[in-house]
């Protein structure tokens, strides 16, 4: 460029042209075009704070900001030349454990992971080695109610049955008395969720542990529970302590949780804590080097970011028991503000009131009559506002009937929900005094979906709306 011409960016050659886009690029370009090309293409995601449709962690203080950045280059398999992230990482996991009740939480195996997926995989894969380990033959199985795809992903790479209990009647979560009948010699364990994907409720693990016992007792069948705590595993023990669902349940053989969900880590951090050292089989264990020896490690992934459990760290001794106590607490208060709110509307039925005692900081919700839209239609409208918001089938069995759910996180205020309320008032007039010829179906809609079978899940487009920082 010659010295006389405009060094404005956006006359730059490299964004005259339009950036590349099919072929690997065959030209350099300085730094600060391609920066901003990304930079401005990334504008037209939707806002993180304003979706939702995700469970997970769209606001980070400064201080975990800083240490997220000064931890970028760490790569948290290194123990031997990172020390420190790893103890601060096994610092977490007794935390963790004995935040959840672990008879030793000193001795306990556990891992961060890459997120719940990850950890409720090497659950899975505990508890069929285990199986197989004392005789199990042929194909396993596990039993479970409305899941998380990441439990269909598990049983289909890693070829274990999945049986998934029909829900009976207008209940949203599995009935414990339905778990008994599907339970076999090859049932590696009970999956139970404590915060549910669809609507936000939690199970009633006691009583699923309740049924096993009887089970047990008529049968001789003993079989584990895992706990899929993604998102109540960091509400409960603050919010509903009296709920008892975790390690004090001698059955619960493992736990898995998302640090990046309730947990306030950023994303990328989740967790997988075992009851006693026996319950993960020493054939899923690896031994790296550690400070001249070495430190057991069990992960699918090899390299994974360190800062996510550094960061949680923080999280973990900047709150307290008494910090996050405070702070759920005032998450579930704009849950119930909003469930409020919703209600008033006179239009939807809550499925899911935002109560701590019931379910995670959420409010789901139906339409009970036709009120000549569905909620695909309301969805797609508040997305013209900037809010999104999940509408999607039931599971199985139920998959003729529509809910909505909103999840309220950590930096959505008592005034944002306000917002959303007024938002919806208007969308539900705009869609009354202008009908749409024809109403939304699921696809058209697009996005949302819960279905393994589907393309992307509506927690990858959260994931992917969530590399927009906050405040970006
Ligand atoms: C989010 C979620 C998962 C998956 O967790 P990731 O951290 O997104 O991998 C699994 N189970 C439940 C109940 C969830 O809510």
């Amino acid at each position: 460029m010659a010295a006389s011409e405009s060094d404005d960016l956006f006359a730059m050659p490299a964004l005259d042209r339009g950036a590349p886009k099919h072929n690997f690029p065959h030209r350099e370009m300085p730094g600060p075009e391609a920066y901003q090309i990304v930079h401005d293409e990334l504008m037209l995601d939707g806002v993180s704070r304003m979706n939702l449709a995700t469970f997970c962690t769209t606001w980070i203080d400064e201080h975990a900001q800083r240490l997220m950045a000064q931890s970028v280059a760490k790569n948290i398999v290194d123990k031997d030349e990172y020390p420190q992230t790893a103890e601060l990482e096994r610092r977490c996991v007794r935390m963790v454990a004995d935040l959840w009740h672990a008879p030793r939480p000193e001795s306990v195996h556990g891992t961060s992971t890459i997120g719940s997926s990850e950890a409720a995989m090497l659950g899975g894969l505990a508890a069929k080695t285990r199986w197989r380990k004392r005789g199990g033959r042929g194909v396993p199985n596990f039993v479970c109610g409305p899941v998380q795809v990441c439990w269909e992903k598990f049983a289909r790479y890693f070829d274990v049955e999945i049986r998934q209990v029909p829900l009976r009647g207008d209940r949203y979560t599995l009935h414990p008395d339905d778990i008994a009948a599907h339970c076999d010699s090859n049932t590696i364990m009970v999956v139970a969720t404590m915060g549910q994907t669809f609507t936000g409720l939690f199970e009633d693990i006691a009583a699923f542990s309740a049924a096993l016992d009887e089970l047990q007792d008529r049968t001789g069948l003993d079989i584990p529970l895992h706990v899929d705590a993604a998102s109540g595993g960091f509400l409960a023990p603050f919010t509903a302590p009296d709920l008892v669902w975790d390690f004090r349940l001698p059955r619960v053989k493992s736990i898995n949780a998302s640090g990046h969900k309730t947990g306030l880590a950023p994303l990328g951090c989740g967790w997988a804590i075992w009851r006693e050292p026996d319950d993960l089989p020493e054939e899923l264990i690896f031994d790296v080097d550690y400070l001249g020896g070495s430190m057991a490690t069990f992960n699918l992934n090899f390299s994974r970011p360190g800062g996510q459990a550094i960061t949680q760290y923080y999280d973990f001794i900047r709150l307290g028991r008494i910090g996050y106590t405070r702070l759920q607490s005032a998450i579930y208060r704009v849950a119930e503000h909003l469930a409020q709110g919703l209600t008033a509307t006179g239009l939807f039925e809550m499925i899911h009131d935002g109560s701590p005692t019931r379910g995670i900081t959420a409010a789901s919700w139906r339409l009970p009559a036709d009120p000549g839209f569905n909620l695909y239609d309301l969805s797609e409208r508040l997305r013209s506002r900037g809010w999104l918001i999940a509408a999607y089938p039931l599971p199985a069995d139920r998959q003729d009937e529509t809910i909505m759910r909103a999840v309220v996180r950590h930096g959505f205020t008592h005034d944002m929900a306000d917002l959303l309320l007024v938002d919806i008032d208007r969308c539900v007039d705009q869609l009354r005094k202008h009908p749409l010829s024809s109403s939304l179906t699921r696809r058209e809609a697009g996005g949302f979906t819960h279905d393994a079978t589907a393309a992307v899940s509506d927690e990858t487009i959260a994931a992917a709306l969530n590399l927009q920082r906050s405040d970006g």
